[in-house]
């Protein structure tokens, strides 16, 4: 059986009448790499900090490894924390950087104090076997070669590394990373990202990493938490999260470009219409109401318009303006409906761009009617089932 690493129970934190963590509840695995997304102001580094004993909850209780560590200071709770800036000390070199945490550690102040400790019984042996230590380390992080140099000498990536590294020599139960990447360029943060993935899996501790990028959040880990205004809204894989979100924030967040809303209704007999098109969907809600149904870009198709599209399921749209992205365009169509207009967004393969016409031409747009998520008003997910068999048409 596996065992809870870090476990949060009911954590509620307030910056004066602002609550900032309102009831988080999570549960770590042993060796997991969690990463928790969000938006700025969310409440992710609040959360990391109240994990590492840096802020005091204000109720509920954390658990590292079983045990109750709420009395513990940051020191004694074994949890090493990697943040975006570097906090190198910038006067000392890469080693003595990598070097000082095992210091404090191994040696007592009188050890350490120079001249005097250097001549105790022990100190040479200590500050080999710390040498060698850091050395391995920083192989493992390809800083081997970098270790006399001060931090102005290196790169942002390689700072990085550093701050990693001294993280790594204390071998803490587990580690939190604060968007440590978010200062990088994005192609060295693409290759940084696979490296922990990897530095992860050899080093087998429990990872919590936090960031705002959503992309980053779905390539990193087997599970995340997706957390909004101080609460933990969904916890699933990354698949989980982009097919199935709970909350409409979630699907809002998630995903490039971002998912469609629109408006739709649920009849009295509890089947569903988006814009002017009907579905056999079944909604649980109280009809006649309204909903707002989400539906990613790439299950939306767009075709060129032609006579009896409307019974075929399809709506009437004008396309206004097409991105190629290289590898997939993204078509951005106006549609009319009572008195608004509304953008619907397509993505699709360059394959696919001889149904679409010219910018300005009217097009239709249909559905995936197997991918709707229908939301309530308030956002919150309804449980909708798709029709068995097909009840319109599809574009062909
Ligand atoms: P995130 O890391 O997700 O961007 P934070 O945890 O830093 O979010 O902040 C969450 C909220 O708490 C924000 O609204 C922020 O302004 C507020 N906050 C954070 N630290 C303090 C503090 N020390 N005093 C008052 N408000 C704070
Ligand atoms: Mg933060």
């Amino acid at each position: 059986m596996t065992r809870s690493a870090i476990a949060l129970s009911r954590i509620d934190k307030k910056y004066g009448v602002t609550s900032v963590l309102r009831s988080v509840e999570l549960d770590i695995e042993e060796g997991e790499f969690l990463t928790l997304v969000g938006p700025s102001g969310c409440g992710k580094s609040t959360l990391l900090r109240v994990i590492a004993g840096l802020e005091m909850q204000d109720s509920g209780n954390v658990f590292i490894a079983g045990r109750p560590v709420d009395h513990l200071r940051p020191k004694l709770r074994d949890i090493a924390m990697v943040f975006q800036s570097y906090a190198l000390y910038p006067h000392m070199t890469v080693e003595d950087n990598m070097t000082m945490p095992l210091l404090m550690r191994r040696m007592s102040f009188v050890r350490r104090f120079p001249g005097v400790g250097r001549w105790m019984p022990g100190s040479r042996r200590i500050r080999e076997d710390i040498a060698t230590e850091i050395r391995a380390v920083a192989d493992q992080l390809q800083i081997g070669g970098l270790l006399s140099r001060k931090p102005a000498q290196l790169s942002g990536g390689q700072r990085q590394r550093v701050a990693l590294g001294r993280a790594m020599v204390r071998r803490p139960y587990a580690f939190l990373m604060d968007e440590p990447l978010s200062n990088l360029d994005a192609r060295l943060r693409v290759e940084m990202r696979a490296e922990l993935a990897d530095l992860h899996r050899r080093l087998e501790a429990t990872f919590i990493y936090v960031t705002h990028d959503q992309v980053e959040a779905m390539t990193m880990s087997r599970r995340i938490a997706v957390m909004m205004d101080g609460e933990i809204v969904q916890l699933g894989t990354p698949e989980e999260v982009y097919n199935d979100p709970q909350d409409l924030r979630v699907a809002r967040f998630i995903g490039s470009p971002p998912i469609n809303v629109l408006p739709g209704k649920v009849t009295s007999a509890g089947t569903l219409s988006v814009f002017t098109a009907d579905f056999g969907y079944r909604v649980s809600a109280d009809g006649p109401c309204r909903v707002q149904v989400g539906v990613r870009p790439e299950d939306v198709e767009i075709t060129e318009f032609r006579i009896g599209l409307i019974e075929t399921g399809g709506l009437q749209g004008r396309l206004r303006h097409l991105e190629n992205l290289g590898n997939e365009y993204v078509a951005y169509v106006d549609v009319d409906f009572e008195g608004d207009q509304w953008t619907v967004v397509s993505r699709f393969p360059p394959r696919e761009l001889h149904r679409i016409g010219s910018p300005g031409a009217p097009v239709g747009v249909f559905l995936n009617e197997d991918k709707l998520f229908v939301f309530s008003e308030a956002g919150g997910r309804l449980s909708a089932s798709a029709p068995t068999k097909s009840s319109i048409g599809r574009a062909s």
